[in-house]
């Protein structure tokens, strides 16, 4: 059936379209109140959207999905796009992390950690911060206003059972709960007061403290008094330093939008209690939507349900946005109370739109600075090296050694010099021997390359090492019959000490690339731009491999860990359990003791030793790849 008979056919009600190739690839998520006059106005002519010629070029097909309401259309469109990331829509991009302050009011004694995401789950979060510098310094403040402990449950029980608080007592920055030197009721003041500060409530924060500082003097606490006047004076120093942008104490969010033909920059300024408590910015590339379109469709993102924003009094856009009512109603559900929607054209509110503006530009301009010198380095990256393809998507993979022992391999991918982290991958060795970093490179790759068909193979391949890591990769793809450019980069090595030589250059360490056919590695400038994108995927696949390593090797995946070791299976962990009774004896016995285990041979207990004895070590030795590796 034609698109537009299709059109013609559909119900009258509210849902969600997804026009489609005729492969059924979906290109585009739509949510509409009325679906057959919203499909045929794509089809008629009359909507005059950039990106609509575009679209119905491509569509061979249209899907709808009706709902009872035009929110419940948003809700599912928000949830279409996440699953099918159709190339028309714009998307909140999953891998995207955020630094927030988590506060689990249910613990028995609450205290603020350090997460990556905002969760439903029942805890505070405030944030999002733009840096982690920033994070630590406004804890830091706080912490001194309203100590509350740092320390994580297994430190906190050590000191209870040891009796006497850990230094951050002595310092002043913990009131003791661990050893009751606080009451119930002053910490539970504590944690009203942080929670009050960080939503970014001065004001009515202040005045508890003032009504609580006026109790306590005429209780004749003035110990307590003296201490609260103290919050209160901290509290005013703290609340100065931030920018003061309207006179209402009102919670807003202020959106704006910058645009230079498909690049979009959207910024979101948060506005509490009349203070600016936070930026962000989130970047789209090839959008065709036109800016309203873009506006409806980010805001269901990012006030979705998984998000877990919290959504305030007032949200500012810079166009209205024409939803039927969509988002109002979904914010109204979520938050249980009207959410004023305004695009103010005048007055100090649009002055606010006016400076989330601004920064929406300036992250726009920086934005498409770093690409074009991301696109000068893969220019200079292909010329140099003579690939076929300019690598705008590299792959870059790295195997960790612990010991000998225990080994991992981690797959980064960057795309147009950007880590894109959701198509990272972590893989623990099964087959090859641990300690032969070129069979596990070569079992790595074979596991990759085989899903050479789900997973389409990038413009370039990167292992870290030299000639032998790069003959295994060339053979690895020869094997699979698939082809991509490939090269190795190894950091420069002393063939006395074979240790990385640090050659100084500009104080910067020589690195060379092995490129298949060349006799001799190519030797970049060390301020090359090229050099600095390849350094720059290989350290991450490094610390990405040896992060999960130390997750392995973590205390809860010791014994587990015991069988990976090469020889040592289920039976002799049993034994070696069984004859020495712990863990901890299995990790403390001598190497005769080891080999006295029945089953246990001199190999086995030498290699149980040699794995412990490195786990002892500070700073934990991580063998290096590259060590032993053919030049
Ligand atoms: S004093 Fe006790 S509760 Fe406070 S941080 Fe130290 S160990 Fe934790």
């Amino acid at each position: 059936m034609e698109l537009a008979e299709r059109a013609d056919a559909l119900p009258n009600g509210p849902g969600v379209y997804l026009f489609k190739t005729a492969a059924g690839r979906v290109l585009y998520v739509g949510k509409a109140q009325n679906l057959r006059a919203r499909v045929r106005s794509y089809l008629g002519g009359g909507d005059g959207r950039p990106h609509i010629p575009l679209l119905m070029d491509r569509s061979e097909d249209v899907d709808v999905i009706v709902t009872v309401s035009v929110k419940d259309a948003l809700l599912l469109e928000n949830e279409l796009i996440k699953r099918h990331k159709p190339p028309f829509n714009v998307r909140l991009r999953d891998d995207k992390q955020y630094l927030a302050l988590r506060l689990d009011p249910r613990e028995t004694w609450p205290r603020l950690t350090q997460v990556r995401r905002f969760r439903r789950d029942g805890a505070a979060y405030f944030g999002p911060y733009t840096s982690s510098i920033a994070m630590r310094e406004s804890v830091s403040n706080l912490r001194r206003i309203f100590p509350l402990r740092s320390c994580r449950e297994a430190v906190f029980r050590d000191y209870a059972r040891r009796g006497r608080p850990c230094i951050e007592y002595e310092m002043k920055r913990c009131l003791g709960p661990c050893c009751g030197l606080v009451s119930r009721e002053a910490y539970d003041e504590l944690v009203r007061g942080t929670t009050l500060f960080l939503r970014g409530r001065s004001g009515e924060l202040s005045e508890t403290l003032q009504e609580r500082m006026r109790d306590a003097a005429a209780a004749e606490r003035f110990e307590d008094a003296a201490r609260l006047r103290n919050q209160i004076q901290a509290v005013a120093r703290t609340v100065e330093r931030q920018q003061m942008v309207t006179p209402q104490a009102i919670d807003r969010d202020v959106f704006a939008l910058a645009r230079r033909g498909g690049e979009i920059e959207v910024q979101a300024l948060h506005v509490r209690d009349g203070r600016v408590m936070g930026t962000q910015g989130f970047g789209f590339s090839g959008v065709s939507l036109d800016d309203g379109d873009v506006m409806s469709s980010f805001l269901g993102q990012f006030y979705g349900a998984e998000e877990g924003r919290e959504i305030p009094a007032e949200v500012l856009t810079p166009l209205p946005i024409e939803d039927d009512g969509a988002l109002a109603a979904l914010f109204e559900e979520r938050s249980g109370r009207r959410i004023a929607m305004r695009a103010p054209k005048r007055g100090r509110l649009a002055q606010l739109l006016a400076t989330a503006h601004a920064n929406a530009e300036l992250g726009l301009a920086q934005r498409l600075e770093a690409r074009e010198s991301v696109e000068a380095a893969s220019a200079e990256l292909q010329q140099a090296l003579g690939l076929r393809r300019l690598p705008r998507h590299v792959e870059g993979y790295d195997v960790s050694t612990f010991a000998g022992t225990l080994s991992v391999a981690s797959r980064v991918v960057f795309r147009d010099g950007q880590p894109s982290k959701a198509d990272f991958r972590r893989y623990r060795i099964r087959d090859a021997a641990p300690d032969d970093d070129l069979a596990c490179l070569r079992e790595v790759l074979a596991r990759r390359l085989a899903r050479a068909e789900s997973e389409p193979l990038p413009d370039l391949m990167l292992v870290d090492g030299g000639k032998g890591q790069l003959s295994v990769l060339c053979t690895a793809l020869a094997d699979a019959g698939l082809e991509a450019d490939a090269i190795a980069l190894a950091k420069e090595r002393d063939t006395q000490s074979r240790s990385p030589r640090v050659r100084r250059s500009g104080g910067l360490k020589s690195e060379r690339i092995f490129v298949p056919g060349r006799k001799d590695p190519v030797v970049l400038p060390a301020s090359s731009r090229a050099l600095l994108l390849l350094q720059r995927i290989r350290d991450e696949s490094h610390r990405f491999a040896i992060e999960f390593q130390r997750e392995l090797r973590s205390k809860a995946g010791l014994v587990s860990i015991l069988e990976e070791l090469p020889g040592i299976g289920p039976s002799k962990r049993r034994a070696l359990l069984r004859e020495l009774g712990s863990l901890r004896a299995v990790r403390s016995a001598s190497l005769e003791r080891l080999a006295s285990v029945p089953g246990i041979s001199a190999r086995d207990a030498a290699t149980l030793q040699r794995f412990f004895t490195a786990l002892s070590l500070p700073g934990e030795a991580e063998a290096d790849p590259q060590e032993g590796a053919p030049q």
